[in-house]
């Protein structure tokens, strides 16, 4: 075992993934370091890795010689794994006897279903433990140097599914935009642009700022600044990598004063 992973498990109260137990851990948005050592101990300790298309190869690597790695996620060409599969895969895996890490990005309860695994788990007897990992909002924001609350700008913020706007069962998008709140997006190339519309429609001024944050925390992160009137054109054009997140509020300008400031700082 590397001096690294052996410290994940030695720490003082670093937990232990027993035999049968199911950890349902976020990985963080991608880059390895933003992992934390509670999930670098699941990772060092577990059997198998149950694992989504979005974790860097560099954190599977991480992984102890033995774990066995499974894919479970959404990859393009292929169906999605059906949840209610790889509920019943965990459970199996742990009736097995198996230490069991199902890994996410993100964080597993951020719009990551983890939420329905965790409830199947408990449902079934299967003790499991939670792993919280870093967001992509607030890891995407942090690389992009916005800050998700600040004293003058807001505060509340709002993470919303962008998933699915035109659909009934969709978010009602003008009584989001009344709160003033910094809207964070995930999901949401597809339907950038009518959500912009929708938002402007609910009161949101057409050159509200809006970051889209692309593959955020990684080589190749990207960040494109626009406005809700011309955010949806604007990316189109940029070809800009995904996965992708995009921050809606004036709390973007304060990426400007930031890195002006850096620039030109007062001695
Ligand atoms: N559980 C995850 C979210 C899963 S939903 C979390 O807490 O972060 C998948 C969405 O997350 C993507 O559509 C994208 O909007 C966002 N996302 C994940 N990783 C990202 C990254 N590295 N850069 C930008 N957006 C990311």
């Amino acid at each position: 075992m590397s001096e690294s992973a052996n410290f994940a498990v030695t720490r003082p109260g670093a937990p232990v993934l027993e035999p049968g137990h199911v950890w349902l851990a976020g990985a963080g948005p991608g880059d390895p370091g933003l992992l934390t050592l509670d999930c670098l101990a699941g990772l060092t300790q577990a059997d198998v890795v149950v694992h989504d298309a979005l974790i860097d190869p560099r954190v599977l690597a991480m992984a102890g010689p033995r774990a066995r790695l499974e894919f479970a996620g959404k990859r393009a060409g292929k169906p999605s794994s059906a949840q209610a599969d790889i509920s019943k895969r965990l459970i199996a895996l742990a009736r097995e006897g198996l230490r069991v890490l199902r890994l996410k990005g993100g964080d597993p309860f951020v719009f990551g279903r983890g939420g329905e695994e965790a409830l199947s788990l408990a449902q079934a007897g299967v003790p499991f433990r939670i792993i919280p990992g870093i967001t992509a909002a607030l890891g995407a924001m942090a690389a992009a140097a916005i800050p998700a609350t600040m004293r003058g700008v807001n505060r509340a913020i709002v993470f919303a599914a962008g998933y699915g706007a035109d659909q009934v069962a969709g978010h009602d998008w003008a009584a989001l935009a009344k709160t003033g709140a910094p809207i964070v997006l995930y999901m949401a190339m597809q339907n950038l642009g009518s959500i912009a519309e929708e938002l402007i429609k609910g009161g949101l001024a057409a050159d509200t700022r809006v970051a889209a944050i692309g593959s955020a925390t990684m080589a190749d992160q990207t960040i494109l600044v626009s406005t809700l009137a011309r955010a949806a054109a604007d990316l189109r054009a940029a070809d800009i990598p995904t996965p992708v997140i995009f921050v809606i509020g004036d709390i973007v300008t304060v990426r400007e004063q930031l890195l002006q400031a850096a620039r030109s700082p007062e001695r």
